[in-house]
């Protein structure tokens, strides 16, 4: 048996395909007006495809702007909510509940809020963060994805989850601490959200939010292709943008904080009183936007060096068939070599899928099949997990000649 090597072949994208997308008025100040500031959006990658093959179905533009009234940066189109939903489908929407992350957010929240008998936390996935609280404390938990909350309901019987779209809260109790980590980046109306958060909050309701912000982008060098200006964001924060938002929706930062070793910005804010005043300008998100996008390019630039040392290399084994490999595929000249290719994956919803014509394979059905054994090369495509795809292939006795990392050192989120 040989493996089932395939040229790279992008089909056009469908002219009949149902609306994904929808342009949008600024997610802060609301103002729908020319909304860029710079003669282009800042960066903009065109028929961006969410993983595997569907006829077309499952591509969007992706576009970030500034808006010329209050500075915010955002996707602009947005994706409807049936666009979200298709496109996303087979994501695996991830907040980033790591288990070191939780350790710290429990200390952090304990340490904070020693008073505090009730908790909500927003965007809760599985529940972990809410598990590993106090039972003595009242737990509440809100996510979009009812598969997730049905599974954590079943395991944490104290903790009280609801189902929500993010568009309408339903009937919950107050809490002393509503925590939001890594939500508010993918919401599409995050300052609608907040304001409906400020009616929920009681006095002394502590709101903690935290999101990835740009100056940050900056600060770590992120070598990431995928960076900053990912897919998944539909709102790009700078500390400033944020805290303009917050104020806008009746919450008075208190309290900031830069998380070590990723980009994560912490603020705690008060309940004050909901002025309908306008959105402050903030004028620092542009400049740092520009600043992060030259880093951006070089990272691409070293990529691609990389990339060209593969030479006039026949076939090309890909590890890795998610968002990271499009945008190896639209940003560099992998795939657009005379090359055949095979991609290995290890998320079952897209194995024996193809993408843009290439079969994607388990990595046990290749183990198994000996389909390591040979010369070509294999590219691993995913930044967070290079080191365990370097440590598997390793472990198999794969020669480390043959193995291709993008990156030098990887950090993570
Ligand atoms: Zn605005």
């Amino acid at each position: 048996m040989k493996l089932p090597w395939q040229q790279m072949k992008r089909q056009s994208r469908q002219v009949a395909a149902p609306p994904l997308q929808q342009y949008r008025a600024c997610p802060s100040c609301g103002v729908e007006s020319d909304l860029i500031e710079c003669t282009d959006a800042l960066c903009s990658l065109k028929d961006f495809q969410f993983f595997t093959d569907q006829q077309g179905l499952n591509r969007a533009d992706h576009r970030i702007v500034a808006c010329a009234h209050c500075g915010l940066l955002y996707t602009n189109p947005c994706y409807t909510p049936s666009g979200f939903q298709q496109l996303f489908a087979k994501a695996g929407l991830s907040y980033g509940h790591t288990a070191e992350r939780i350790v710290e957010q429990v200390e952090w929240v304990a340490r904070h809020f020693p008073q505090a008998c009730s908790l909500l936390d927003v965007g809760c996935g599985g529940g972990d963060l809410l598990k590993a609280l106090p039972q003595t404390m009242q737990r509440f938990g809100l996510d979009v994805d009812a598969l997730v909350l049905e599974t954590a309901a079943k395991n944490a019987l104290d903790v009280v989850f609801e189902v929500c779209d993010f568009d309408g809260l339903s009937d919950l109790p107050q809490t002393d601490v509503i925590t939001l980590f890594h939500v508010l980046e993918h919401l599409a109306n995050p300052a609608q959200f907040l304001k409906q958060l400020r009616q929920l909050a009681k006095k002394g309701t502590q709101l903690v939010v935290e999101v990835p912000v740009v100056e940050r982008a900056v600060v770590e060098q992120d070598r990431d292709i995928v960076g900053f200006f990912t897919i998944q964001h539909l709102t790009h924060f700078s500390k400033v943008s944020l805290e303009n938002m917050l104020a806008a929706s009746g919450w008075q930062v208190t309290h900031v904080e830069a998380m070590s070793g990723y980009n994560g910005w912490r603020v705690v804010a008060d309940p004050k009183t909901l002025n309908t005043s306008k959105v402050a300008k903030d004028k620092t998100s542009l400049p740092a936007a520009n600043a992060y996008l030259t880093v951006w390019r070089d990272n691409i630039a070293s990529v691609e060096q990389r990339i060209a040392t593969l030479a006039t290399a026949p076939q090309i084994m890909v590890w890795g068939g998610g968002q990271h490999t499009e945008y190896l595929a639209l940003l560099t000249g992998l795939f657009k070599r005379d090359a055949e290719f095979v991609i290995v994956d290890s998320d079952p919803l897209k194995q024996g899928q193809t993408y843009h014509g290439i079969p994607v394979l388990a990595p046990e059905q290749v183990l198994e099949a000996e389909w390591l054994e040979g010369e070509f090369p294999i590219v691993i495509s995913t930044y967070g997990g290079q080191e365990s795809v370097v440590e598997i292939l390793a472990a198999k006795g794969v020669d480390p000649l043959r193995v291709m990392t993008l990156y030098d050192r990887t950090q993570r989120y």
